[in-house]
């Protein structure tokens, strides 16, 4: 028995998307990211399908999601972005993770364990080139590398930096930030004899950075098949355009014929103007469909769209369907993605709830049952 609320994840819309990203990566490696379970697609299924069509590593936030990987048999580098401190480093040396090192801190007992394991383990480093959350700043960077370098069992793989605007493609700051990572790295190959991984560019650098792809590239967004900067860059882009793969559908429970006047819902937020005809969905905020949402969204039922009405409770939320015929009990309806002609992006969605298409996709795939369709 499975929930009425369906989250489907289109492995032909991943697939198209990651040909996509290949295409302007332009001979870059791809590391797909996957942290917050693949954007809410599913981390492991998302990573399975990158790993077939040639991802060179993947970004996770935090170790543990590393582990899943190697135990799901992903056998490419696997970057641990957040929290390589004390307490994780033997779970990421056991599990041969590549740790992310924002500081010089960490370096001796990452050293330490991996000699213990007899082992090598690659690391790469994070630059603070603009983006002011985490690294370490350029002044200290030959430092960091120095002390990376004389590690015994460390091998320094990769240098990487972050965007913080590029998913503003008109923004001066990306170049900046570029700027300031190809002149704090130009030593590198004096001091390492080359073979170092310079990566910088996230979907947004991808698409809208010149010059910025570099050894290899970090899609997130853009592999879930949306634009960094929403409507705008889908609008703006040439063909072929990314797939958004995730569709989020549910079923009605109850159609009810109320008289004009009526009040619907908590607070009465909203009160009927006419004799209406109104569906019942199982959904709420309690499945990410949140209660900003009220009065304010709309859904597809019969490939039309209707307005949300009313407060969105936990778990039930109110459509207004008068004058479409036939609306029945059981009956689908689309809360995002395509249904007939019509089709709500998760865009569409991040504008209603105020937010961004990642925290809609985000919700809508971790909290509900998923699968993976075509
Ligand atoms: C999440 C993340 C990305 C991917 O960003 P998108 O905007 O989703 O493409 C790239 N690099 C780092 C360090 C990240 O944390």
């Amino acid at each position: 028995m499975r929930s009425l609320n369906r989250v489907e994840v289109s492995r032909s819309a991943l697939i198209h998307n990651f040909g996509i990203c290949r295409q302007w990566a332009d001979g870059a490696a791809i590391m797909p990211l996957v942290k917050a379970d693949g954007y809410g697609h599913g981390m492991i299924d998302c990573a399975r399908v990158f790993a077939e069509q040639g991802a060179a590593a993947f970004g996770v936030a935090e170790a543990i999601e590393g582990v899943r990987l190697r135990a799901a048999g992903i056998t490419q580098p696997i970057l641990v972005l957040a929290g390589v401190i004390p307490q994780t480093l033997p779970t990421m040396v056991e599990a041969d993770l590549t740790p992310v090192v924002v500081d010089a801190a960490i370096v001796p007992e990452l050293s330490r364990l991996a000699g213990l394991q007899r082992r090598e383990i690659g690391v790469h480093v994070k630059l603070d080139a603009g983006m002011g959350r985490q690294g370490v700043l350029p002044e200290d960077f030959v430092d960091l590398v120095r002390t990376v370098r004389g590690a015994p069992h460390l091998r320094l793989d990769g240098v990487m930096a972050h965007f913080p605007c590029s998913d503003e493609p008109q923004s001066a700051n990306s170049a900046q930030v570029l700027r300031t990572f190809t002149a704090t790295t130009a030593s590198l190959a004096a001091l390492t004899g080359g073979g170092c991984c310079l990566h910088l560019a996230n979907s947004g650098g991808l698409f809208y950075v010149a010059g910025a792809r570099l050894d290899m590239v970090r899609p997130g967004i853009a592999l879930y098949g949306y634009y960094p900067d929403g409507e705008t860059g889908r609008a703006a882009a040439a063909p072929p355009l990314l797939r958004p793969a995730m569709r989020f559908a549910t079923r009605i429970i109850q159609v009810r014929r109320v008289p004009a006047g009526s009040g619907l819902g908590y607070s009465h937020l909203f009160t009927t103007s006419r004799p209406s005809t109104i569906a019942v969905l199982p959904v709420g905020y309690d499945d990410g469909y949140l209660r900003k949402l009220s009065n304010r969204a709309q859904v597809l039922i019969h490939g039309r769209r209707v307005p949300t009405v009313g407060r969105i409770s936990m778990n039930l939320t109110l459509v207004d369907v008068t004058g479409i015929d036939g609306v029945q009990v059981g009956d689908e309806a689309v809360l995002l993605g395509r249904q007939g002609e019509e089709t709500i992006t998760a865009d569409e969605i991040a504008a209603w709830m105020e937010t961004i298409s990642y925290e809609v996709l985000c919700l809508f795939g971790k909290l509900n049952d998923r699968e993976m369709i075509d």
